[in-house]
C-alpha cells in the first residue's frame, strides 16, 4: 500500500477508505472528481491472500502506466484481503472466502463495496486471481458475445506464461484459455465479485488467472500484461 500511495501521488488518484475491519483499513483508489464522470475502469486484486502474483502484477502495471492513470477514469481495489496477503491464506481475517460473499447485504467488506460500485458507471471490470491447479493462464469472460475480447487479450499477455491448454477448467469448457460464462454452475457456493459487478451493470468483466506454482516474476509479468491488453481492447462506451 505504501507503493500504491506513491502511484496515487504521481497520478492524482485519491486514496480512500472502503471500510475498517479488525483494526485494519481496506483502501481503494479512484480518479478525482471531473475525471471520474467518465465510465471507470475497475481493477481489483488481493481478494484471495495466497495469490501474490496477481496483487504484485496490478501494482507493476500501475507503476508502469502512470500517464494512463493520470488521465483516465479508474476505480482500483489493490488489496481486499490484507490479512490474507500477509499470512498467505485464501481466506480473510475471519476465515471466510470474500469471493463467495459479494451478494451479502450484511457483510462488513462487500456491503460497502456494493454501495460504492452501484453508484459508479463502469466500462470494464478486471478481477485478478491465481490458481494452484492451473497449467497456464486462463480467463473467465462475462459479456455479450459480440463484445468478446478475451481471445485478443490472451494472445497479447501469454508471452511469459502460455495459455492453459486444458479443454475443461474448474468444470467449465475452455477454448484456448477462455471460459465464457453467463451464469454460475449449479450449487456454486456464494457470489463472486465478477458476477456481482456484472449484475450491477458493468458491461464486461474478466477474471484472469495465472498458475501459482510458476515463477513469481513470470506471473507478475503476465498479470501486468493482461491488464494492459484488456484495457487496450475494451470498447469505448
Ligand atoms: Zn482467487
Amino acid at each position: 500500500m505504501a507503493r500504491w500511495r506513491i502511484v496515487a501521488r504521481a497520478t492524482g488518484l485519491r486514496v480512500r477508505v472502503l471500510t475498517e475491519v479488525a483494526g485494519e483499513k481496506i483502501l481503494y483508489l479512484e480518479s478525482p472528481q471531473g475525471r471520474n464522470q467518465a465510465a471507470a475502469d475497475y481493477l481489483s486484486t488481493g481478494v484471495h491472500g495466497d495469490e501474490a502474483g496477481a496483487a504484485w502484477g496490478l501494482l507493476k502495471w500501475a507503476e508502469s502506466n502512470l500517464q494512463q492513470l493520470s488521465t483516465g477514469s479508474f476505480l482500483i481495489f489493490p488489496c481486499f484481503n490484507p490479512a490474507g496477503l500477509r499470512n498467505n491464506t485464501r481466506h480473510d481475517h475471519r476465515g471466510l472466502d470474500i469471493n463467495r460473499r459479494f451478494d451479502l447485504a450484511q457483510d462488513p467488506i462487500t456491503a460497502p463495496w456494493r454501495k460504492l460500485v452501484s453508484e459508479r458507471k463502469l466500462r470494464i471490470g478486471l478481477c485478478l486471481h491465481e490458481d494452484y491447479d492451473s497449467q497456464g493462464c486462463y480467463v473467465y469472460e462475462l459479456c455479450p458475445p459480440r463484445q468478446s475480447l478475451s481471445s485478443k487479450v490472451m494472445s497479447e499477455c501469454t508471452q511469459r506464461i502460455a495459455v492453459d491448454p486444458r479443454r475443461i477448467i474448474e468444470g467449465s469448457r475452455a477454448q484456448a484459455g477462455v471460459i465464457r460464462r453467463s451464469k454460475l454452475p449449479p450449487n456454486f457456493p456464494g457470489m463472486p465479485e465478477a458476477f456481482v459487478l456484472w449484475q450491477l451493470g458493468c458491461p464486461i468483466t474478466l477474471t484472469f488467472e495465472t498458475p501459482s506454482e510458476f515463477s513469481l516474476d513470470d506471473r507478475v509479468a503476465a498479470q501486468a500484461a493482461f491488464v494492459a491488453a484488456a484495457l487496450k481492447h475494451a470498447p469505448t462506451p
